[in-house]
C-alpha cells in the first residue's frame, strides 16, 4: 500500500503566498486589506462601492445529493472547480466558502477546507480560529442573553422610578436620550426629548418590556458540540432571588447572529438586522427585540471586524473567501452574501464565483435559492451537483455508513445494481435543482474504489434524470487538473444568456402553505402534519405580522424525509413540525422537523483523540 498523505499533511506540503500579494493579483487596493498575519486579511466593503460599476461574474452553486455522514466531497469539489477554473483555464475566480465550527471539528466529521489536493490553506487556521468571527458572534449572542435575563430581574426587583434613573443617568447636567433609547421612545410612541418632562405613565410605557418569560426564544450559545448544555436551569445564585429559568445552549453556528452575518448587505442593514431581532413576546403579546432592550450597538460594536469577508487561498494558489458558517441542517447553510458580493465584482464580467450550499440540495442549495438568494438578490447561472458512488450505493439499499468504523465490502468492490437502485436520490436532487429553472451538472467525486462500469453508470443516468451534463472528477487525487472537464462544463452553461430562475413560492403566501410546498416539491412528502405547539407559534407569528418571511426548514441531512435512516428517494411520508421560531432580524421562520437538536453532543469516539500539537515544531497534528 503506497502511503496516502493526509488532508493536513497535503496542506503543509504546499507554501501558501503572502495574502498580500494574492489580494494585489485579485486587483484590491492596498487600503482595502487588513492583514491577519500573513496568510489571512480581512477585506473592507468599500470595494462594493470602488467597483459598484463593475459587470458581476457568473454565479455558480455546489450543492450535493443526499449525503452520508461521511460527505461527499462538495467543499473539496468547491476548491478543485476553483482551482482548475483558475490555474488550469486561466479565468478569473473565487471559491466563497463557509467558516467551519468547532463543533464537527472536534467532534465527528471534520472541518471544511476541502480534502486532498483541493483545499483552503493553511487548513488548521481555516478550521480552527480563523480570525475570531464565531467568537464575535458568540459574544454579541450571550449579551443579548444576559442583557434579556438582567433586564427582567431588574424589572422585578425594582420600581419603574428607580429602574428610569438607572437608564437614563444624569450625564453632567445634560440629561438625554441615547439613540438606541430613541428607537424605543419612538415604538411606544413618545415623540419627547428632554427627559425631565417624561410623565409617570410614559416613563413606565418607556421603560417596562414585561418579557413574559414562557415566551423568550433567544438562547445562550457555545461553538461546542457540548450535549449537557441542551437543557439548563439558570438563575441559581441566591443574589438572583430564585428567578430561575429552565433554557438551552445552541451552537453557535446555528445562531441568529450567524444569520444575519450571513445574509446581510451592508454595515446599516446589519443594524437594522441586529435591532429587529426578536427575542420574546411581553405579557400583552407584542414582540419584544434587541432594539427595545437597547443592545443593537453593542453588538454592531462587538461584530465590527465580522462582517468584513476573510481571504485566503487554495493550494494552487487562487483566492477564497471564507466568511460566514451557518450549519445547512438547523439553520440556512451558506456562507455570505457580502463575500459572494464582493467576489463577483472582483472577478468581473468573465470571471466565476463559485459558492457552497451545505448538506443535499433539498435542505443548503433550497435555502440558497429561497433564502439567500430572495436577499442577496443575485441571479445564480448553474449549479453543480457533487454525487459519489459511495452514497448512491446506501441510497440503493447499502448497509449503513457510520463514521469511525470501516466501510463495508459493498462500497469497496463494484456493485452496479446498489448504484442503479440508488440513482433515485440523484434523480430527485437534479429535478430539485431543475424546479428552480437553473441548469444541473452533476459531478462524479471518484474515489479510488470506484470501478469504471460504476462511474460510467452514474454518468449516463444523471443526464437521463435531467442534468445539463455529468462528469468524473478526480481533483481529490490530481488537484484543479482532474476537474477540468468540470470546469468546462460549467462553463459552457454560464454562456447560456437566458436566465429561467424561479422562486419555489410566494412570500405572501400562509407559513403552513409555504411549508408544504418545499415539503412536497422538494422533499417528496405527501403531507405535512403541525403540533399544536407549531400551529400556536404560526398563529403568533402571523398576528405580529411576521408570516411573509421565507422558510428556514430545520431537518435532518441524512434523508430527504424527516427520518434520517431512510434513504433513496422516498414517497408518501409525512413531515412533522414540532416548532416553529421566527429569526426575524436574520429574515425567515425556522420550522423544526421532528426532534432535531440546535446542539450537537460528541460521539464516543470524537477527533478530540487524534488532534495534538507538535512541542518541537508548533505544529497542529491530526486535523484529518
Ligand atoms: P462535504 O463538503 O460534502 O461535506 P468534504 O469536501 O468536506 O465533503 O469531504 C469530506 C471528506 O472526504 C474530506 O475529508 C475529504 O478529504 C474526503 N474526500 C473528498 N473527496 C474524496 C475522494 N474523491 N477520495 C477520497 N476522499 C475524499
Amino acid at each position: 500500500e503506497p502511503h496516502v498523505p493526509s488532508d493536513i499533511e497535503i496542506a503543509r506540503s504546499q507554501t501558501p503566498k503572502d495574502v498580500s500579494e494574492l489580494a494585489a493579483e485579485v486587483g484590491l487596493l492596498p487600503a482595502e486589506v487588513d492583514l491577519y498575519g500573513r496568510k489571512k486579511a480581512k477585506v473592507d466593503l468599500s470595494v462594493l462601492k470602488r467597483l459598484q460599476n463593475t459587470p458581476d461574474g457568473k454565479y455558480v452553486v455546489v450543492a450535493g445529493i443526499t449525503p452520508t455522514p461521511l460527505g461527499e466531497g462538495k467543499s473539496t469539489t468547491t476548491l478543485g472547480l476553483c482551482q482548475a477554473l483558475g490555474a488550469h483555464c486561466q479565468k478569473n475566480v473565487f471559491a466563497c466558502v463557509r467558516q467551519p465550527s468547532q463543533g464537527p471539528t472536534f467532534g465527528i466529521k471534520g472541518g471544511a477546507a476541502g480534502g486532498g489536493w483541493s483545499q483552503v490553506i493553511p487548513m488548521d487556521e481555516f478550521n480552527l480560529h480563523l480570525t475570531g468571527d464565531i467568537h464575535a458572534i458568540t459574544a454579541a449572542n450571550n449579551l443579548l442573553a444576559a442583557q434579556i435575563d438582567a433586564r427582567m430581574f431588574h424589572e422585578f426587583a425594582q420600581t419603574d422610578a428607580a429602574l428610569y434613573g438607572r437608564l437614563v443617568p444624569n450625564i453632567k447636567g445634560s440629561r438625554t436620550f441615547s439613540k438606541i433609547q430613541f428607537l424605543r421612545l419612538e415604538k411606544v410612541g413618545i415623540t419627547k426629548t428632554d427627559p425631565d418632562s417624561l410623565t409617570e405613565e410614559e416613563i413606565t410605557k418607556f421603560v417596562r418590556l414585561d418579557i413574559d418569560k414562557d415566551t423568550i426564544t433567544w438562547q445562550r450559545v457555545l461553538d461546542t458540540n457540548d450535549r449537557f448544555l441542551r437543557g439548563i436551569t439558570i438563575g441559581q445564585g441566591p443574589a438572583e432571588k430564585g428567578r430561575t429559568r429552565e433554557c438551552q445552549f445552541d451552537i453557535s453556528v446555528g445562531s441568529e447572529i450567524m444569520a444575519v452575518l450571513a445574509l446581510t448587505t451592508s454595515l446599516a442593514d446589519m443594524r437594522a438586522r441586529l435591532g429587529r431581532m426578536v427575542v420574546a413576546s411581553d405579557t400583552s403579546g407584542n414582540p419584544v427585540t434587541a432594539d427595545d432592550l437597547g443592545a443593537s450597538g453593542a453588538l454592531m460594536v462587538l461584530l465590527k471586524d465580522a462582517i468584513r469577508p476573510n481571504l485566503m487561498q487554495t493550494l494552487e494558489g487562487t483566492p477564497v473567501f471564507v466568511h460566514a458558517g451557518p450549519f445547512a441542517n438547523i439553520a440556512h447553510g451558506n456562507s455570505s452574501i457580502l463575500a459572494d458580493k464582493i467576489a463577483l465584482k472582483l472577478v468581473g464580467k468573465d470571471g466565476y464565483v463559485v459558492t457552497e450550499a451545505g448538506f443535499g440540495a433539498d435542505i443548503g442549495m433550497e435555502k440558497f435559492f429561497n433564502i439567500k438568494c430572495r436577499a442577496s438578490g443575485l441571479l445564480p447561472n448553474c449549479v453543480v451537483l457533487v454525487a459519489t458512488v459511495r452514497a448512491l450505493k446506501m441510497h440503493g439499499g447499502g448497509p449503513p455508513v457510520t463514521p469511525g468504523t470501516p466501510l463495508h465490502k459493498e462500497y469497496l468492490q463494484e456493485n452496479l445494481e446498489l448504484v442503479k437502485k440508488g440513482i433515485s436520490n440523484l434523480r430527485k436532487q437534479i429535478e430539485n435543482g431543475n424546479i428552480f429553472g437553473v441548469p444541473v451538472v452533476v459531478a462524479i467525486n471518484q474515489f479510488s474504489t470506484d470501478t469504471e462500469a460504476e462511474l460510467s453508470l452514474v454518468q449516463e443516468e444523471a443526464v437521463a434524470c435531467g442534468a445539463a451534463g455529468a462528469v468524473v472528477c478526480s481533483h481529490w487525487r490530481d488537484g484543479g487538473a482532474g476537474a477540468q472537464k468540470l470546469a468546462e462544463l460549467v462553463q459552457e452553461q454560464c454562456r447560456n444568456t437566458t436566465n429561467n430562475f424561479k422562486f419555489l413560492y410566494e412570500l405572501k403566501l400562509p407559513i403552513e402553505e409555504k411549508v408544504r410546498i418545499i415539503s412536497q416539491k422538494i422533499y417528496g412528502a405527501a403531507d405535512v402534519k403541525f403540533s399544536p405547539e407549531a400551529q400556536q407559534q404560526i398563529d403568533r407569528y402571523t398576528k405580529q405580522g411576521f408570516s411573509d418571511l421565507p422558510i428556514c426548514m430545520a431537518k435532518t441531512h441524512l434523508s430527504l424525509s424527516s427520518d434520517p435512516s431512510v434513504k433513496g428517494a422516498p414517497t408518501g411520508f409525512s413531515i412533522t413540525i414540532n416548532q416553529v421560531r421566527a429569526s426575524v432580524g436574520a429574515g425567515f421562520l425556522y420550522p423544526i422537523v421532528g426532534t432535531m437538536s440546535t446542539m450537537p453532543g460528541l460521539p464516543t469516539r470524537p477527533c478530540i483523540y487524534d488532534i495534538d500539537l507538535d512541542l518541537e515544531t508548533g505544529e497542529v497534528l491530526g486535523l484529518f
